[in-house]
């Protein structure tokens, strides 16, 4: 009945969205914020000719917005249902292993490898630093590998790899196989890689509006590199589904984009929140990796990732804890509102040692 290629599939796990009893998620990196107050307004009056027609298959004024918001033209950008699809997409569109494996990061997005094993794709993971940072230098065999991709900053450790060294591999890189920046985190902290696609045609950057744009229920994602890889991301998705980004979805993707002022108070307001709540497990003994992302990667020493995870999970409060060697010692906690994180502190004051 199933296809071998089925039996095959390991599929990724998310983190949990339990429809059992009100925790304070802090799990799944959403945006503790509402997203723009524009699009209740927009949603309210919305004409319902836009749902009885099929949307527009090149996302038009979706890519005019986010061309204008990234500073690109808009043949410079694809978007689609969640950038883990663009992801996926670009997975088949440039990887291949015809020069070797795709690299990537020991510990990274845990969906990577299943891209690579849904479309057939040999990959390699290449170690972190002993200080869980990402070294460049370290990807760059251009004998060996078919294409390098990896998040900025990184998860789930929050660490950010600066642009002037991100240029500085690009530039010591083979200009035939692309490299993809997963910027999912970037505006909490980081500076962007879009303006190097200009200088290197191989680079495309993926950014969500599921963390900063507080949209991850909406599901839109987008990818910004030169013309062809563009045009390469339409060829795969026309060859799947002609329509994966909405009608309304596009609408308020483009009211999201314009909204700039709104945005940059929430993350600014986010990025406080998670440099106290980082003081206050340091206060407490945790060791905390500095994070330019919407979440912290911490751990208490002497105590497993797992038992803190269980124990806040019983006190109503949900983070993620990775079952991976390496990371055991670590929960990663995405940053909640500052009533939240206070919640959380006090609870971790009154844990057991
Ligand atoms: N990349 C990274 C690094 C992520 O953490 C996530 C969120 N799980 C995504 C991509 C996917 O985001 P979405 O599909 O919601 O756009």
């Amino acid at each position: 009945m199933f296809s071998i290629r089925l039996k095959q599939l390991t599929p990724y796990v998310p983190g949990e969205q339990p429809q059992d009893r009100r925790y304070i998620k802090l799990n799944t990196n959403e945006n503790p914020y509402p997203p723009s107050p524009r699009m209740q307004t927009f949603l309210a009056a919305a004409d319902m000719d836009l749902l009885r027609r099929y949307p527009d298959p090149r996302f038009t004024d979706l890519c005019s917005a986010i061309a204008k918001r990234e500073g690109v033209r808009p043949d410079q950008v694809f978007a689609g249902n969640g950038s883990d699809e663009v992801l996926s997409f670009a997975f088949f569109a440039f990887f291949d292993g015809r020069n070797g494996p795709l690299l990537f990061p020991e510990h990274t997005y845990s969906f990577y490898p299943v891209y690579c094993d849904f479309y057939g794709i040999p990959f390699q993971r290449v170690p972190l630093k002993p200080d869980f940072t990402i070294d460049l230098k370290d990807y760059a065999r251009i004998e060996s590998s078919s294409g390098v991709i990896y998040p900025n900053p990184n998860a789930p450790t929050g660490i950010l790899t600066p642009r002037p060294d991100i240029r500085g591999f690009l530039s010591s890189y083979a200009t035939d196989r692309v490299v993809i920046i997963d910027e999912a985190y970037i505006e909490f902290g980081g500076e962007s890689a879009v303006m190097l696609t200009a200088e290197f045609p191989n680079l495309l950057v993926v950014k969500t509006l599921s963390k900063t744009w507080a949209l991850a229920g909406m599901r839109l994602g987008f990818a910004v590199g030169q013309p062809d890889l563009i045009q390469a991301l339409y060829t795969v998705k026309d060859s799947f589904n002609s329509y994966p980004v909405n009608a309304l979805t596009q609408k308020l993707g483009v009211l999201a984009m314009e909204d700039e002022v709104y945005y940059q108070e929430t993350t600014q307001k986010i990025i406080r929140t998670r440099d106290s709540f980082a003081r206050q497990l340091v206060r407490l003994g945790w060791k905390v990796m500095p994070s330019s992302a919407n979440f912290l990667f911490a751990g208490k020493p002497g105590v497993s990732g797992k038992a803190v995870y269980d124990e806040l999970k019983s006190r109503g409060i949900l983070v993620r804890f990775f079952n991976v060697d390496g990371l055991t010692d670590f929960v990663r906690i995405t940053i909640g509102t500052d009533r939240q994180m206070q919640r959380l502190t006090a609870e971790l004051e009154s844990m057991k040692p």
